[in-house]
């Protein structure tokens, strides 16, 4: 048995049996890791808000070789996140960057993927409720971009002719991002993507922000995230967090 010291964030949590919690955190130093928060429901002395959601900091975890569980011993939290849990649409979109988060890694350390994440999951505590739309797009397609599958978006993705950057072009998940004239018609199952949608993700794939998503335009980039992580990173199983974030379920009562 070895002790592991790292920084991570709750992206996860369910209760387990009477008194404890199971929690699957992204590590910085070790990916992601599902860890057994024991007592964790008979006290809140020991854990407090550690074993929230989306709460982050100093975990320290006794890992057995071999084992899909682990055991933590304390989370430290420095960021508890607090504005994700009061605002639904905040909620929503974090649960589904938790979700994308949880399908792009493994235990391997990946401490690019924690930045973003972190990243993704400040902004959108931080933005106004009726941007967290905007907020968690910019975090996902940078997450993406870190996991080596960013769009081709200046060059076709085909022929790597350079593409005029104020025209609509053809866009195809299995080619890999946007096509020249020539290519685009070739490619089956193409989407158009305006120049405006097109400079949105060339600046959220670098880690920046865009200018504020009209409602139709915000609802066209979920599901051209969705289709391309799915084409990409996260295989066939249906993301259901997504699909609460992308139909906006929570206000349909
Ligand atoms: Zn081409």
């Amino acid at each position: 048995m070895s002790t592991l010291v790292t920084e991570a964030i709750v992206l996860h949590a369910f209760d387990y049996l009477e008194t404890s919690r199971i929690i699957r955190v992204m590590t910085r130093d070790s990916g992601i890791q599902s860890v057994l928060a024991r007592g964790a429901r008979r006290s809140r002395r020991r854990f407090g808000s550690a074993v929230d959601l989306f709460a982050q900091g100093t975990a320290e975890i006794e890992v057995r070789p071999n084992r899909d569980l682990q055991s933590l011993t304390s989370l430290d939290v420095t960021r508890a996140r607090a504005p994700l849990a009061a605002d639904v649409g905040r909620f929503t979109a974090a649960s589904m960057i938790a979700e994308m988060a949880l399908r792009s890694a493994g235990d391997e350390p990946a401490p690019g993927l924690f930045d973003a994440v972190e990243l993704a999951l400040d902004r959108i505590a931080s933005s106004p409720p009726d941007e967290s739309v905007d907020a968690a797009l910019a975090g996902a397609w940078h997450m993406i971009a870190t996991l080596g599958f960013a769009p081709a978006l200046d060059v076709c993705a085909n022929c790597h002719a350079d593409l005029d950057p104020v025209a609509a072009v053809q866009f195809s998940h299995s080619a890999g991002g946007a096509l020249c004239a020539r290519c685009g018609p070739q490619a089956p199952g193409c989407r158009v993507i305006p120049a405006p949608a097109r400079n949105a993700m060339r600046e959220w794939t670098a880690g920046g922000r865009a200018p504020a998503l009209s409602t139709a335009d915000a609802r066209a980039h979920q599901r051209l995230l969705r289709e391309f992580f799915l084409e990409h990173v996260g295989g066939d199983r249906e993301l259901r967090a997504y699909r609460v974030w992308e139909h906006g379920e929570w206000s349909a009562a």
